[in-house]
């Protein structure tokens, strides 16, 4: 099994982080990147297993969103706390989700992940506008398994 590490370089790692701040200036929302190789349990299981293990219910209006790679099963998951999708239709990730494929199939993986952070940022604008006493409640760097 290769190694989470291999996946990004430390400057495309940075690109990601700088991408999530650049993201989270839209929104109160919280926009989190975990990267891992496979995993054995569902893909949504287990995104919401790191969601949990990350504490990513810790937010004030519940608005945190996880994207979840699996990067060797190539699967993704998006996946936002419940003050999210109290408020938004189902299909809320669509644009999101589909901003990503369109990289990840071209074999852009970096470009992928970034351009779905910056979407699911101005996603969460309508719902969850950048607010003058934001605090940043959850870490902004890239979290692996
Ligand atoms: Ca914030
Ligand atoms: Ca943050």
């Amino acid at each position: 099994m290769s190694k989470v590490e291999d996946f990004l370089s430390a400057e495309e790692e940075q690109e990601i982080v700088l991408a999530i701040r650049q993201a989270e200036l839209n929104t109160s929302g919280e926009i989190r990147v975990h990267l891992e190789a496979t995993t054995l349990l569902p893909h949504y299981q287990r995104a919401l297993e790191v969601f949990q293990m990350l504490k990513m219910f810790n937010t004030q209006q519940q608005n945190a969103v996880l994207i979840y790679v699996a990067v060797e099963d190539h699967k993704f998951v998006i996946y936002g706390d419940e003050g999210i999708n109290k408020v938004v239709p189902e299909n809320f990730w669509d644009a999101t989700k589909n901003v990503m494929q369109e990289q990840f199939k071209q074999g852009n993986f970096k470009q992928g992940i970034i351009k779905g952070v910056l979407k699911a940022g101005e996603e969460l604008k309508a719902h969850f506008p950048w607010q003058i006493n934001d605090e940043d409640e959850l870490s902004n760097e890239i979290s692996k398994g």
